[in-house]
């Protein structure tokens, strides 16, 4: 799809850049903008879209502890979701359904992708050609239902399509009974008595508007025409295969009234899916699985109260937290600077388990006046002194953690002062492969 290819092109400008900076975001969103205007989503849209990416790739103070492309990828992700309209969910039990639009839109082709989406989960379906402007439509729905294993029914040279529908729904037996329509080359009062007369014999449960993905933006106008004539419950877009206006369809029917249903993806029946924005979107990104990983992130701050703890001012037990949590993530060293938590050098991560429990026994034999306030603890050789004996670990230990902690301490607060200062610490990291020895870093 080509709205996906130069929305990738555009996020991967940003790989190698570990560092949030106003003119890579605003040349990201430029970017972003002219992929999608290209595409045929609104203008309005799109500036909007721009607007709320700018604002929140810019404004989250976490943003520091991210990389660029990750950061952005999110943001990116979870506004065009947003712009691309809520995931469908189908119902799967006995239903009657009309299909309408226009000449070429799809109409017959889709009563097929659905007879043959419900016929794989175990309903039976019936399909009723009531197009009564050209026979071939009825002869070509006939055909599909063979195809597809669907019933069929029509009244051969019956002239109005409203009797075709109430004679089908006496005779019919099946679950899901798919009633195909005439179009028109455009939307008029013809076709809005003819889909309304149908309508009112047939009670259709669900009422899914085809349009084809190459009429763009249009799709959104042409939703709200329809939903004029009956109410619609969805719509379809096809053509999602052949088309580099998918993004104005979708965007624009998203922010009408109507919602997505299915999309169509090829000629044959089973070229045909249920409307999931967040796949969609994910596989413009490339990024297939980002769902997926966005819960994971969820559960793992959660689980490891990092949510809570990044806003905590520092202390020592914080701190202790906070490590705990980042080595328990482990290779998940990406997701945890996803969270913005990634503020702890890896050198201090890689601690040993043993390590870890001593720190934990010396927190333990702490005061809860020393575990906020560090400060009471340097130089003062009888509480280390107290510490290191009820924790019955030496005294070099204790020196050592509190010497980690302060160091930590300093970081935090300059990174709070100063955004380059990570920078250059970035930079320093990966010249160096990490830290090497904190005591020898000057801070
Ligand atoms: P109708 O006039 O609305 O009933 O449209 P049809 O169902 O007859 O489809 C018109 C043409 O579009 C046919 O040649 C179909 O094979 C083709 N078509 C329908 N849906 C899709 C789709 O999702 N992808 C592609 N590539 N072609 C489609
Ligand atoms: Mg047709």
């Amino acid at each position: 799809m080509d709205l996906g290819k130069k929305l990738r092109e555009a996020l991967s400008k940003l790989t190698g850049k570990p560092y949030v900076d106003e003119n890579d975001v605003k040349a990201l969103i430029k970017d972003l903008q002219r992929v999608l205007i290209s595409s045929d989503v609104n203008v309005k849209l799109v500036l909007a879209l721009s607007k709320k990416i700018e604002e929140r790739a810019l404004k989250a103070e976490k943003l520091q502890a991210l990389t660029l492309k990750e950061h952005v990828t999110k943001i990116v992700y979870e506004e065009l979701v947003a712009l691309m309209g809520t995931t469908y969910s189908p119902r799967l039990d006995k239903h009657k359904i009309l299909m309408c639009g226009l000449y070429g839109s799809g109409k017959t082709t889709s009563c097929a992708k659905l007879a043959h989406f419900y016929k794989t989960r175990g309903l039976s379906v019936a399909l009723v050609g009531a197009d009564t402007d050209r026979p071939a439509a009825q002869e070509q729905l006939e055909q599909l239902a063979k195809q597809v294993g669907a019933a069929y029914y029509t009244i051969k040279g019956e002239k109005v399509p409203a009797k075709i529908a109430a004679d089908a729904l006496k005779r019919s037996k099946e679950e899901v009974v798919i009633v195909d329509s005439a179009g028109r080359n455009a939307f008029d009062g013809h076709l809005v008595e003819e889909l309304r007369a149908i309508a009112e014999v047939l009670k259709p449960d669900e009422n899914y508007l085809v349009v084809s993905a190459d009429i763009g933006q249009i799709a959104g106008k042409q939703a709200a025409e329809f939903n004029t004539a009956v109410p619609l419950s969805g719509v379809i877009v096809t053509k999602m295969d052949g088309s580099g206006k998918g993004g104005g369809a979708l965007s624009s029917v998203a922010s009408s009234d109507s919602k997505i249903s299915f999309i169509g993806t090829g000629e044959k029946p089973s070229d045909f899916e249920i409307y999931n924005s967040e796949k969609f979107v994910g596989r413009l990104l490339g990024v297939p699985d980002i769902g997926a990983l966005m819960e994971k992130i969820k559960e793992i701050s959660k689980e490891s109260g990092i949510e809570k703890i990044e806003t905590e001012e520092l202390t020592i037990e914080s701190f202790y937290e906070q490590l705990k949590a980042a080595k328990k993530l482990g290779p998940l060293g990406n997701v945890f600077s996803m969270l913005g938590a990634a503020d702890i050098p890896k050198e201090m991560v890689q601690q040993s388990e043993d390590k870890l429990k001593k720190f934990e026994s010396m927190i333990n034999s702490m005061t809860k006046q020393e575990k906020k306030q560090a400060s009471l603890l340097k130089n003062n050789a009888s509480r280390i002194s107290r510490i290191a004996k009820g924790s019955g670990c030496s005294e070099k230990d204790v020196r050592e953690f509190l010497s980690q902690f302060e160091k930590m301490e300093k970081m935090m607060t300059m990174f709070k002062r100063d955004r380059g200062f990570r920078k250059k610490m970035e930079k320093m990291m990966s010249g160096m492969g990490g830290i090497p020895g904190m005591g020898k870093m000057k801070t």
